[in-house]
């Protein structure tokens, strides 16, 4: 069977424009499609592919459990899911650890789980939620209400109830609608698709005191920021915060599919015998992957080679900067970039996407002004430089367009 692009608009759900390029194939930071050509990755599968395409550590991990056990279901436990349970308790602040398939899913749990925390506690009327505009938390119809976009929660009939939005950076904008009533307060600390803004460590301080006189959870999102995108694990361990739930899943499974809610015993304990489940959680395979993908990341030569990484990266787009006179700044931490367009290239980005893959780089948006780099945390010194190469001929040919 021919696979060609036209076969996507006929044979798929229309919520998608993907590009006219089909990978076929990855290896580290690199991917080559049908025909042969070959891409840097600066993409990263939008921040997921933490060790790059394929890594022989993932590979293998896959392979063994693979051979062994595929899924059992929760009416038993596994030895991958425990194990990496463990892993990921001993490298957080965290005591207990649920398993999810994805960032929405883990934040579906979250929310969940301080609304029944809020109830238990104090009653039925501590139910309000508060989240941010421009905030992203995934697609189900709970976390794409707490996101702060209409665009995305509108339009599907009635929405699940008593969630508000503050301003982002703004302290006062919380301050103003938090109270005795609010359960929880989610908040990613560096707004990922709302345009690479990392929270100041004021307000993220701010929010967590505020919490603390109104008795509310607050919920990190470091779905994005998690697993070493920032330089830290979590990015919560560079803000001088801590968070009482922690949701994490993309880089988590470095490609394959898991997520995780993280937090205390005294919280957990509220999702009593049957109050939440899922078939997939915890699956042997997402597990035994993204233990491996634990096992690379959380080392100090990775970690630190992230923060590395990001001065190559902000020399280069500097760099290119000063010649082409593109971007206001570059901003983001680690790993996770945004080069902000100026006035005059304000609401281009995706032309910037089209010529960057013109050129043989994939890189990724966030919004209309902003272009987003979300790379290997351990991609090479020579395909950075071959990478922000090609990004230099993209940003040559929209500029002498
Ligand atoms: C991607 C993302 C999500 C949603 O994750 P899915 O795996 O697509 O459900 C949630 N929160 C943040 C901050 C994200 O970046």
């Amino acid at each position: 069977m021919q696979i060609t692009r036209e076969l996507f608009d006929e044979v798929m759900v229309p919520n998608y424009a993907p590009s006219k390029i089909i990978p076929v194939k990855g290896k580290g930071s690199r991917v080559w499609d049908q025909q042969g050509n070959e891409f840097i990755d600066f993409a990263g599968g939008i921040a997921v592919n933490c060790l790059g395409h394929c890594h022989p550590s993932l590979v293998n991990a896959l392979k063994e459990q693979g051979e062994k056990l595929w899924h059992l279901s929760n009416v038993m436990t596994n030895e991958p899911a425990l194990r990496l349970a463990k892993k990921l308790t001993d490298a957080t602040f965290a005591e207990k650890v649920y398993f999810a398939n994805s960032g929405g899913e883990a934040n579906e749990a979250a929310l969940k789980l301080a609304r029944r925390w809020a109830i238990d506690n104090y009653g039925e009327h501590k139910t309000q939620i508060i989240s941010f505009n421009k905030s992203f938390h995934g697609r189900t119809f709970f976390t794409v209400t707490v996101g702060g976009q209409a665009a995305y929660s509108d339009g599907f009939g009635p929405k699940p109830g008593d969630i508000v939005h503050a301003d982002f950076n703004d302290l006062a904008s919380v301050e103003k609608l938090i109270s005795d009533n609010t359960c929880a307060v989610m908040v990613e600390p560096l707004q990922g698709e709302g345009g690479i803004i990392p929270a100041t460590a004021d307000f993220i301080q701010g929010v967590r005191a505020l919490c603390d006189k109104h008795n509310a959870l607050l919920i990190f999102d470091e779905v994005q920021t998690g697993v070493g995108r920032t330089g830290d694990l979590y990015a919560y361990q560079g803000l001088g915060v801590t968070p009482d739930i922690l949701t994490t899943a993309k880089a988590l499974g470095g490609g394959f599919p898991i997520g995780a809610m993280l937090t205390t015993t005294e919280i957990a304990k509220h999702l009593k015998i049957g109050t939440h489940g899922s078939t997939y959680g915890g699956n042997p395979l997402a597990c035994a992957v993204a233990e491996a993908v634990l096992d690379v990341v959380n080392t100090a030569d990775t970690l630190k080679g992230v923060k590395a990484r990001e001065q190559l990266f902000r020399t280069g787009l500097e760099g290119i900067n000063s010649k082409y006179k593109v971007f206001s700044e570059v901003r983001g931490q680690g790993l996770l970039l945004g080069a902000v367009l100026n006035e005059q290239y304000k609401g281009r980005s995706r032309e910037f996407l089209n010529a960057s893959a013109d050129n043989g780089l994939m890189s990724l948006i966030a919004g209309l002004d902003v272009i987003r780099f979300a790379p290997s945390l351990i991609i090479s010194e020579d395909e950075i430089k071959e990478g922000l190469k090609r990004f230099e001929k993209a940003v040559a040919q929209v500029v002498n367009a």
